[in-house]
C-alpha cells in the first residue's frame, strides 16, 4: 500500500495507483488469467463463499488485475469505488438493472450515443420509461420528472456537435426530484472533466475510447460511492457476468498510465484544428466546446479543463461534399470508432446517426453536410495537409 494517497496529483495517480505488488517483485502489473481461485482448505472456501472473509473465489466476482483498474480508475474520478464492466453499454445497462425496477422513470438526453438511447427504450418493454430532453434546456430536464423519476442520464460533451450538459445544475434538480444523476464521460474521461465533484451520483465509461487510447479493446466501467456500487449495481454485474475480461483491465490500466498526457495533446490538437478549420472557405460552421465562438463557451470553460479531441463541422456542398473530403483522406482512417491516436473521420448522418429518421436527424441538428472528426496524435500539419487535400475535392465536385 501506498502513503500520503490524497496528497497526488493525477499524473501520478494514473501511473501509481491500484498494483500492490506480489511476491515475485514485478515492476509492470501482473496479468492473472484465470477464472477461479484455490482455497486454503475446505473452511476457506465456505467462509469465502458464506462472505465471511474477504478473497478470491471467480473471476465473475473479482479479479486481481481488474481491480488494480478500477482502484486507478475509481481514484482518478474521485469515486469511492468503479466497477469494471465488459464494455461502456453493459456499465449503462448495470446502472440501470441496478438501480430501476418496473414503473420508475428515466429522463435522458436526446444527444445520446446511438445504442444508449435504443437501450433505454428497450427497457419500456421491463416497464420502465424514459422521456428525453434537449441537453442544453434546463428547463425541460426540470419539466421531464415525476414523482416515479428515479434516473437522470447524460453524456456531455455532445456527439457529434458538442453541446454541453450543466452537470451541477442538473445534479440538483435530479436530488430535488429524488433521483439519481449518472454522466456518461466517455469523451472527456476524468482527466478533463470530473462530474462527481460537480454533484453526479455515477459516472459510467466506455473504455474502449481514451482510456485504451489505441483502439485495441472493449470494456466499460461504473464509478460512484461505496454504497451504491457495491449494491444492487455490482449484484448485477457479478450475477449477470458483463464483466471485463482481466486481460483488457490490463490494457486500460496501461492505457490510464498515458492519459493524462494524452488528453492534453489531444484537446491541443483539436483545438488547434478547430480553429484553422473555422477559417476554411468551405467550412460553414465548426462545433468544438473549447471555441470561443461556441454557445456554451462559459461553461465549457468552468465544467471541462480542456475540449478533448472530437470535433465536428459542416462542409459546403452537402452529402456530396462531405462524401469527396472523407474520401480524398489519405492519412484519416474513415472509422466510427473514435479516442485512438489514430486520427479517425466519419459522417454522422449516415453512420453513427444513420437510424435515426430524417426528422430527428435535423432536430439533432446531424445534417448531411456534417463531418466529425476524433483528433489523434499525428503531426497536426500533416492533419491539416490531409484535410486540404479533401477541400480541393469537395470544391471540384460542387
Ligand atoms: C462508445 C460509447 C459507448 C458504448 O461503449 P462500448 O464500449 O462500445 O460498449 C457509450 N457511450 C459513449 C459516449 C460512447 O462513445
Amino acid at each position: 500500500m501506498q502513503e500520503d494517497k490524497e496528497h497526488r496529483h493525477p499524473e501520478t495517480e494514473a501511473i501509481r495507483t491500484g498494483h500492490h505488488r506480489t511476491a515475485e517483485g514485478e515492476h509492470s502489473e501482473p496479468l492473472f488469467l484465470t477464472s477461479s481461485y484455490v482455497f486454503d482448505n475446505a473452511e476457506q472456501a465456505a467462509a469465502r463463499f458464506g462472505g465471511r472473509e474477504h478473497g478470491n473465489i471467480y473471476s465473475r466476482t473479482g479479479n486481481p488485475t481488474t481491480r488494480i483498474f478500477e482502484e486507478r480508475l475509481a481514484v482518478l474520478e474521485g469515486g469511492e469505488r468503479a466497477l469494471a464492466t465488459a464494455s461502456g453499454m453493459s456499465a449503462i445497462l448495470a446502472v440501470c438493472m441496478g438501480l430501476l425496477r418496473a414503473g420508475d422513470h428515466i429522463v435522458a438526453s436526446q444527444s445520446l450515443f446511438g445504442p444508449t438511447a435504443a437501450l433505454l427504450q428497450m427497457l419500456g418493454r421491463f416497464g420502465i420509461n424514459t422521456t428525453f430532453v434537449p441537453l442544453d434546456d434546463i428547463d425541460a430536464w426540470r419539466r421531464a420528472c415525476t414523482r416515479h423519476t428515479r434516473l437522470l442520464f447524460l453524456e456531455t460533451p455532445s456527439n457529434p456537435l458538442s453541446v454541453l450538459g450543466d452537470i451541477a445544475a442538473l445534479a440538483d434538480i435530479a436530488h430535488a426530484a429524488g433521483a439519481y444523476l449518472a454522466v456518461d464521460n466517455s469523451f472527456c474521461t476524468p482527466i478533463l472533466q470530473r462530474p462527481l465533484a460537480l454533484g453526479a451520483d455515477l459516472v459510467v465509461h466506455s473504455a474502449t475510447k481514451y482510456i485504451d487510447g489505441q483502439g485495441r479493446g472493449l470494456g466499460g466501467a461504473v464509478v460512484g460511492s461505496e454504497a451504491l456500487i457495491t449494491g444492487d449495481i455490482f449484484v448485477f454485474v457479478r450475477t449477470a457476468g458483463p464483466v471485463m475480461s482481466p486481460f483488457n483491465a490490463w490494457i486500460f490500466l496501461k492505457g490510464l498510465e498515458t492519459l493524462p498526457l494524452r488528453m492534453e495533446a489531444h484537446s491541443a490538437r483539436a483545438l488547434a484544428l478547430s480553429t484553422w478549420l473555422a477559417g476554411q472557405p468551405l467550412v460553414e460552421e465548426v462545433f468544438y466546446s473549447h471555441l470561443p465562438t461556441h454557445p456554451q463557451y462559459a461553461l465549457a470553460r468552468a465544467q471541462q479543463s480542456a475540449g478533448g479531441g472530437v470535433l465536428a463541422f459542416r462542409v459546403r456542398g452537402g452529402q456530396k461534399g462531405a462524401f469527396a473530403l472523407i474520401n480524398a483522406s489519405r492519412l484519416m482512417s474513415i472509422t466510427a470508432n473514435l479516442g485512438d491516436t489514430k486520427t479517425t473521420v466519419t459522417h454522422p448522418a449516415t453512420t453513427t446517426h444513420g437510424r435515426l429518421t430524417p426528422e430527428a436527424r435535423a432536430a439533432a441538428g446531424v445534417g448531411d453536410e456534417l463531418v466529425r472528426i476524433s483528433v489523434g496524435l499525428e503531426s497536426l500539419d500533416d492533419l491539416k495537409a490531409d484535410l486540404e487535400g479533401g477541400f480541393a475535392a469537395a470544391r471540384a465536385c460542387r
